[in-house]
């Protein structure tokens, strides 16, 4: 879903919609031979709304006054070599399950969650500075530069930036709090950090230059001051998929996999040779790349499950029009309820009731409220979907936590082989990977064997090839919102098919599809790759 700016004219190696060096949720580079692209979702939103406001003032049509609204973007400033997140390595897979679900805002990874990952870590920083220096803090101030200052309005940069400021932990945030900051702009909050007690707005945060030579296009500065002294400084970029660097950043150092592998050939050896179940597999390596505990991933598992949870039944409750010029009316509530008096039997309602989850949590995500990537904000709605009908059919903790893991495999094997980008290779790379994902995590969930959940990886996988990225007036909604019902839905119909099927005689398997995806993202034309330049986006005209 979620293309950086940095992509965009070919300036950059992130792709953005992850840190790419250690987190390993995305492909990095543009497909060679691929024509840079121009404009990006966020410079389209602005100029669709600019069209719109056009359309109103002159009576031209809406689809006039986008083409003559949209211009190419100038081109982006380059990286800094020194940042982690071009430094990039290929080799066995080493990403970590805390890399991969990442937990904050929506809409935007790069522009909401990781700001806010940001000044949440300020304020960690400074809650640990001498009471003798904290004594004379008088102000807590955020400067946005780069895109974040040009477009973090449309994306709650700003709203997401205080939230984090106050203390407020990105996973953890209640919806309300942050609606309520948007609600109320020029409410003062007070944060307390160690002696001393401060005053806080949404004026504290301040759109800076939005052109200049930065490290990164999306770089912040946040300050600790005393009067016009400064206290501590840091200087901060939200590198892409919720990652955040700043300066004089060093990765974290990682172990070596226990059991090394690139393709799901290789995990065949171990699952299937071996018979080294795959869920005992993914926790060894995940110990031995990350070091923590086993008690420590399956408590942080259980936390992406109940963020996961929470947030679609926030959905299902919450009926609104959704932020943005596409006044898109939320529709999760409305199926939820009439799933009481529907006559659609059995197959009707166990279609809508999944896919009232997805809608419920992509609907979340367009409001800015907590999400969790797998393997991307705009695809976030599917994974929480599989979790909360598995837990309706009363499936234990232990095997959605091993079904989380299965879920993981295939979205590394997808970035490692692939990518999991609509910038770089169209819906297919986040709405297909994720329900590849969600049916592998049934599969397992379900006791299925290695076979069976990679079968339904991939068939999941192999119907939604070539599904292009072309969100209307930029926003992350349509088509967005109901791909995730869809994700969800196929994710279900390729487990039941893979289920029902005599394993062995698969004709295609998974590694085979994960190229064919790469080779569909390479041959895409950019115009499908969240350009906003194609298909749906300049199909449909908002009036
Ligand atoms: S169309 Fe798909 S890839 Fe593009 S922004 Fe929406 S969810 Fe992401």
């Amino acid at each position: 879903m979620d293309k950086l700016l940095n992509v965009i004219n070919g300036s950059a190696k992130g792709c953005g919609s992850c840190h790419t060096t250690t987190c390993g949720t995305c492909a990095t580079e543009v497909p060679k031979g691929e024509p840079r692209t121009v404009l990006n979702r966020r410079d389209l939103g602005r100029a669709v709304l600019a069209a719109s406001v056009t359309t109103l003032l002159t009576g031209c049509s809406g689809k006039e006054a986008t083409e003559k609204a949209v211009q190419p973007a100038p081109a982006a400033p380059a990286l800094s070599p020194e940042l982690a997140v071009v430094q990039q390595s290929k080799g066995p897979i080493m990403t970590t399950l805390e890399e991969f679900y990442k937990m904050g805002p929506g809409p935007s990874s790069s522009h909401t969650m990781g700001p806010m990952r940001i000044t949440y870590d300020f304020f960690q920083r400074v809650s640990k500075l001498p009471e003798d220096q904290l004594k004379r803090a008088t102000a807590l101030k955020v400067h946005l530069f780069g895109s974040l200052s040009a477009t973090g309005k449309g994306h709650g940069t700003d709203r997401a930036s205080l939230a984090g400021l106050l203390g407020k932990a990105p996973a953890t945030c209640p919806p309300a709090f942050l609606d309520g900051l948007a609600a109320n702009p020029n409410e003062v909050h007070k944060v307390t950090i160690g002696p001393t007690t401060l005053d806080l707005t949404l004026k504290d945060v301040i759109f800076d230059a939005s052109k200049g030579d930065f490290h990164h296009p999306n770089t912040m500065t946040a300050k600790l001051l005393a009067g016009s002294d400064t206290l501590y400084e840091l200087e901060y970029y939200s590198v892409g998929g919720g990652f955040i660097e700043w300066k004089g950043y060093k990765p974290p150092d990682k172990g070596q996999p226990k059991y090394t592998f690139e393709h799901a050939r290789d995990l065949k050896k171990y699952l299937i040779d071996d018979k080294i179940p795959l869920p005992k597999l993914l926790l060894a390596n995940e110990m031995a790349i990350s070091g923590k505990s086993e008690k420590d991933i399956w408590e942080f598992l259980d936390q992406v499950s109940e963020v996961m949870v929470r947030g679609v039944d926030t959905g299902l409750t919450a009926e609104s029009v959704l932020p943005g010029p596409i006044k898109l009316h939320s529709k999760a509530a409305a199926m939820q309820r009439n799933l009481k008096t529907s006559i659609k039997g059995d197959a009707g309602r166990a279609v809508t009731r999944v896919a009232s989850y997805g809608f419920a949590m992509g609907e979340e995500n367009a409001r800015g409220h907590i999400i969790v990537t797998a393997p991307t904000a705009g695809s976030a709605g599917i994974i929480p979907a599989v979790v909360k009908s598995l837990r309706d059919l009363n499936t234990s903790q232990q095997n959605i936590r091993e079904g989380f893991l299965a879920a993981a495999a295939i979205g590394y094997l997808c970035k490692h082989n692939a990518t999991l980008s609509g910038a770089e290779g169209g819906c297919q790379a986040e709405v297909g990977v994720g329900s590849s994902m969600g049916a592998a995590m049934i599969a397992q969930a379900l006791g299925a064997s290695p076979k069976v959940v990679s079968n339904a990886a991939e068939s999941a996988l192999e119907h939604h090839l070539g599904m292009t990225c072309d969100p209307v007036a930029g926003y992350v909604q349509v088509p967005c919102i109901e791909r995730c019902a869809y994700g969800a839905v196929k994710a279900w119909t390729a487990y039941c098919i893979a289920s029902e099927e005599i394993p062995e005689e698969r004709r295609v398997d998974l590694d085979t599809t994960i190229d064919a995806m790469s080779l569909t993202a390479k041959e895409m034309n950019s115009k499908y790759k969240e350009t906003s330049e194609g298909g749906l986006a300049v199909s449909v005209v908002l009036c």
